[in-house]
């Protein structure tokens, strides 16, 4: 598993968490395979000619950087998209100095241009993130509404507790109990500024709430609390079943940015 934000690190290698000391230790079955197809008439995805049947399937693709595909010298681009583009990136950098990079599209009109674009392949979902009877789809892949007037960002901030709330639903609904809704936090940015510092905002109006070095120390903490346990089982499931994030830096005083109930 990768932790995407954390890719823009100069060691993006320190992003991956192996699935197994996750999965494993709660007893949960790992099949490593690419699937090409789901036929939800038939309920089975099929990964490598092999068809998998389902119950109840859970969506959670992610999303990927659309590449240009005719731009002269887009030979010589980077990106951070995956660990492998990370690595390819980091590798180029290795060593050098006094080199000068061009970062394109980075601002938070070229995020929210690729935001909106990218939602145009989203899957939409209600608050139980319930796509079809048998189908719940979480993070990237998923439109869900995070209140009257906003769709969740593409953000591990959402896809993070979306999992763990279409993961919930997904067997609740196999076992006749009550699903949940999903109520994402308040919303909140925060961007690591390299020797400038940081910055962290909360609301959609991205009110500054911390810049400079206590802005970096914000985002040092995030990097560090969204990896996730792993060996310990009880850990595990006690961290499936925290929905929110709860840290200093993300007091939940400021209720009227909650969605309706
Ligand atoms: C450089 C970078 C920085 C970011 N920084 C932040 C940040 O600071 N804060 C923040 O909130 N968010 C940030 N994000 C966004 C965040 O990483 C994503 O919102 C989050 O990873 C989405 O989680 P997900 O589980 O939906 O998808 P992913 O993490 O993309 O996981 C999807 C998984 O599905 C697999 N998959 C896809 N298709 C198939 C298939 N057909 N068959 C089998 N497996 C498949 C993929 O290989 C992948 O392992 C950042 C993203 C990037 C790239």
């Amino acid at each position: 598993m990768v932790l995407r934000p954390r890719l823009y690190e100069p060691e993006p290698d320190l992003a991956k968490v192996a699935l197994g000391r996750i999965l494993d230790p709660i007893g949960v079955e790992h099949l490593r395979a690419s699937v090409n197809t789901i036929d939800t008439d038939r309920r089975v995805v099929v990964a490598g000619g092999e068809e998998i049947g389902y119950d109840r399937l859970v969506l959670a693709a992610g999303s990927a950087l659309v590449r240009p595909r005719h731009l002269p010298g887009k030979e010589r681009l980077f990106d951070i998209d995956t660990l492998e583009a990370a690595r390819r990136l980091a590798d180029h950098l290795r060593g050098r100095e006094n080199y000068s990079v061009v970062v394109v599209g980075a601002g938070f009109t070229g995020l929210e241009a690729a935001t909106e674009l990218a939602a145009h392949g989203r899957v939409p979902v209600d608050r139980r993130l319930r796509a079809l009877p048998e189908v719940f789809v979480a993070g990237d892949t998923a439109a869900a509404p995070f209140d009257a007037e906003h769709t969740v960002m593409q953000a591990c901030q959402h896809a993070t507790p979306m999992g763990k709330v279409a993961g919930y639903n997904a067997a609740a609904d196999l076992l006749g109990i009550p699903p949940r809704d999903f109520t994402p936090g308040p919303y909140v940015t925060c961007l690591d500024l390299g020797d400038a510092g940081g910055i962290f905002t909360r609301g959609w109006d991205r009110r500054v709430m911390a810049v400079g070095t206590d802005g970096k120390d914000i985002k040092q903490r995030i990097n560090r609390a969204i990896h996730p346990p792993v060996d310990d089982a009880s850990k595990i499931l006690a961290a499936a079943d925290r929905v929110h994030i709860e840290l200093p830096f993300f007091p939940r005083t400021e209720e009227a940015t909650t969605p309706e109930a």
